[in-house]
């Protein structure tokens, strides 16, 4: 069985697998994470990996004109595989009266339609390419808390690897340089109270921390935990890194690090300082999906870059025309490097607008783009002082594809309403597993119900609130909850 295989096999069984987990000693789930840590590396690291990252690096070098060539040589490479390889644009193209070379250049793209997340919902098997039988299958909430499916083959997470690994280059990172994890692991079994609340992948040199085990009263583990490990590279989404920030601040402490890694929701301005200000370094952002059409990237300088050699975006107003630069419109992404499910013209749901500026003093001539987006959300806290971020209670939404939204409401401190906008599917079978999994992870410490909406709250201009803490923010009018 080779490593794809294995990986396969993993994701296929993770509730299986994480129950025997669980159950083992600590020193045999550190060997179980360093295990699973020489998979991925084996599936990483692959020559194809070193040979993007080498050529993907002489892009930081590229005229503006140069990586608009690349791109036109990309687009008609893959507008030709799709057509070839996947029965949805096949169908898409031959209704347009198109074949493949009508599309040559990144002009050419409005002759194909929008793509929207419910059509990636309702075709997911057309999408795919036909050949690849050892695909992985994941899941992704995105920002409205509806779930969809996403595969990938064995080349594409190479190439993926390689361009993240881009950006920590900048940064001069090495390859399996040391590194503390908050991500959304579940690496630490809910039941356990006492420290050590992280786990070792020896095999990456990386240590994962619970993100679900960080509260008020377990906080000063987590800070000398990181006291002892300064100097390293931290990664983690974004909310997270903030919250540690102020457990860090608030004792007038400052851990420098080598670098901070942030991504997985937008880093706001408050939160970006308060990181800076704690790990006494710089923050390198990153915007990517789980869908892999596209990448934007903070450079040292702190502006936020347009990978465009991993996905063409483009910016658009509600009639589909292209918005002018420091036009908000809504973001367009045509993945040039995920093969296994080619998404052409993708909107995501996310907004941004070009930049005013075009050029950045550190040199490279990927365009400068600014996200207005995206997740505007409070976090949840119980009575005894737990903290769960929009990125914790987000893993459970990730595999619920009947809801069109779903959004979480604070009433009190010690009560929690969760809203769900149906879609099409098992809504009740969902939301049943969903009140199981918060129920698993409060513990009790809220009451927890249920209410059916026919659309999101919206707060603000425009934007859906993941969570809305109405306990902790004493807001002056919160909104009517359900509006059934
Ligand atoms: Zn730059």
């Amino acid at each position: 069985m080779n490593c794809a295989a294995i990986e396969k096999n993993l994701r296929a069984n993770l509730s299986f697998y994480a129950k025997l987990y669980h159950k083992a000693p600590i020193f045999l789930q550190n060997a179980i994470i360093t295990a699973r840590g020489w998979v991925l590396s084996r599936l990483r690291y692959q020559k194809l990996f070193w040979k993007t990252l080498a050529e993907i690096k002489t892009h930081d070098f590229y005229s503006a004109k140069e990586l608009r060539q690349y791109q036109n040589t990309m687009l008609q490479d893959l507008i030709r595989f799709a057509y070839a390889q996947t029965v949805y644009y096949r169908e898409v193209l031959e209704n347009l009266n198109l074949g493949p070379h009508d599309i040559r250049d990144l002009d050419d793209l409005n002759k194909l339609p929008i793509l929207t997340r419910d059509q990636v919902k309702r075709n997911t098997q057309k999408l795919q390419t036909q050949n690849d039988k050892r695909r992985i299958t994941v899941h992704t909430s995105g920002s409205c808390g509806s779930g969809l499916a996403v595969s990938y083959n064995s080349a594409d997470l190479v190439k993926n690897w390689a361009f993240l690994y881009r950006q920590l280059s900048w940064a001069g990172v090495q390859p399996r340089e040391w590194r503390l994890t908050l991500y959304g692991s579940k690496i630490v079994p809910e039941s356990q109270q006492e420290p050590p609340f992280w786990r070792y992948n020896l095999c990456e040199r990386q240590i994962l921390l619970s993100i679900f085990h960080l509260s008020e009263k377990t906080k000063n583990h987590y800070i000398r935990f990181l006291l002892l490990h300064r100097g390293a590279i931290l990664e983690g989404f974004a909310s997270i890194l903030a919250i540690m920030a102020e457990y860090i601040l608030e004792q007038g402490l400052t851990i420098p690090m080598k670098m901070v890694y942030s991504t997985g929701e937008p880093m706001t301005k408050t939160n970006r300082k308060k990181v800076q200000e704690a790990f006494g370094c710089t923050l390198y952002d990153c915007y990517g999906m789980t869908e892999w059409v596209g990448l934007i990237q903070e450079c040292e300088r702190g502006e936020k870059h347009v990978m465009v050699d991993y996905g063409i975006l483009e910016i658009i107003d509600d009639e589909n025309k292209p918005c002018a630069r420091g036009q908000e419109g809504y973001l367009v992404w045509t993945g040039l490097q995920h093969l296994d499910m080619p998404l052409i013209r993708y909107r995501i749901g996310d907004k941004g607008m070009w930049c005013a500026k075009d050029h950045c003093e550190c040199g490279r001539n990927y365009p400068l783009v600014h996200t207005t987006i995206t997740r505007d959300s409070d976090n949840i806290k119980t009575p005894d002082g737990r903290i769960y971020s929009p990125r914790v209670i987000n893993q459970f939404l990730k595999n619920k594809q009947s809801f069109n939204y779903c959004q979480f409401i604070q009433d009190r401190a010690d009560s929690l309403i969760v809203r769900i906008v149906p879609g099409i599917g098992d809504v009740q079978g969902e939301t049943q597993m969903l009140l199981h999994d918060l129920d698993h992870l409060l513990q009790g410490a809220l009451t927890i119900r249920t209410c059916v909406a026919e659309r999101p709250i919206m707060r603000g201009e425009g934007k859906y609130p993941f969570i809305l803490n109405h306990a902790d923010n004493h807001r002056p009018n919160p909104p009517k909850v359900c509006q059934v």
